[in-house]
């Protein structure tokens, strides 16, 4: 009988959150600004400016005008940063850092990770670690992939250099482990990307979503993990969510969120932190594997 490497549980218990709160809430944004444009035609010379000058608005407005979102708010967010970013925009993390956000790392040129070799991720990972050293005096923060992408030895290798955490599988919707690594899930049903991404590039085949629309999905899947207890991570990026009607569209999200009055908003960080510690530890780890197939 063929399987399929999975463990063999099929139920696991609720999670359980601090005394009085139902469910969690991360607002995380992914600084990738030029990276991933780089990163595509990595090798060649970038003559278009187009998506360029698109995404350098997030380091240049966008990133300015969230922070003064989340300060209205009272939230303070998880940011995830490529070590190409912090280089070439030297006053991010200290800046992030002051506002009193978490920082953490995203690769170094925003690479996949089943796209690099073991040497080069771990070359990578080394690099955008020290240049968080250097930059903030920060050694052991919390990570999050480009595209969401891992292999069992790119977590056996955060595992290794020591990361806090990891924030870029979503096997549960709430904080679990796999293999040793602690889980802080994100889902694609609350990524600004799908909805709002548009460079006039190949992949696009429609124009932005209406705001009003993502905000009354988004506000669903909240409620929906309020009920299951799960954890709502936001994620956004500095080039989309920096824009006017999104700005104002999360910062109506934000304001349902917060009136719910049972929703521990805290950073990734904070989550994983709470989960070494909480009794969940331990009860919803996972194996990590592939699947070989074989007919
Ligand atoms: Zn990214």
């Amino acid at each position: 009988m063929q399987r399929l490497h999975e463990d063999g549980r099929s139920h696991y218990p609720p999670y359980v959150w601090p005394e009085g709160k139902r469910c969690a809430v991360v607002f995380s944004l992914d600084l990738d600004a030029e990276s991933p444009h780089a990163w595509a035609h990595r090798g060649e010379a970038i003559a278009g400016l187009s998506e360029i000058e698109q995404r350098r608005f997030g380091p240049r407005q966008g990133v300015a005008r969230i922070l003064e979102l989340l300060a209205r708010r009272g939230v303070r967010g998880s940011f995830y940063v490529p070590g190409v970013v912090a280089t070439t925009y030297p006053d991010l993390l200290p800046a992030l850092l002051a506002a009193g956000h978490e920082v953490g790392y995203h690769g170094y040129f925003h690479e996949r990770l089943d796209q690099v070799s073991a040497d080069q991720a771990r070359d990578f990972l080394e690099r955008t670690i020290e240049i968080f050293r250097h930059q903030t005096g920060l050694a052991r923060l919390g990570y999050r992939s480009a595209s969401w992408e891992h292999t069992p030895a790119t977590l056996a290798m955060l595992e290794a250099a020591n990361v806090a955490y990891d924030s870029s599988l979503m096997g549960f919707d709430h904080p679990y482990e796999i293999a040793e690594v602690i889980e802080i899930p994100v889902t694609w049903t609350v990524d600004d990307a799908l909805y709002f991404r548009y460079t006039n590039g190949p992949r696009d085949k429609t124009h932005p979503a209406n705001p009003a629309a993502v905000l009354e999905s988004w506000i669903e899947e909240f409620e929906g993990l309020r009920e299951w207890g799960g954890l709502f991570m936001i994620t956004v990026h500095d080039w989309i969510s920096g824009r006017a009607q999104r700005l104002r569209m999360l910062e109506r999200l934000l304001r349902h969120v917060q009136a719910a009055g049972d929703a521990w908003i805290g950073t990734a960080g904070e989550l994983a932190a709470y989960h070494r510690g909480s009794v969940n530890h331990g009860v919803h780890r996972v194996p990590a594997h592939g699947i070989t197939t074989a007919f």
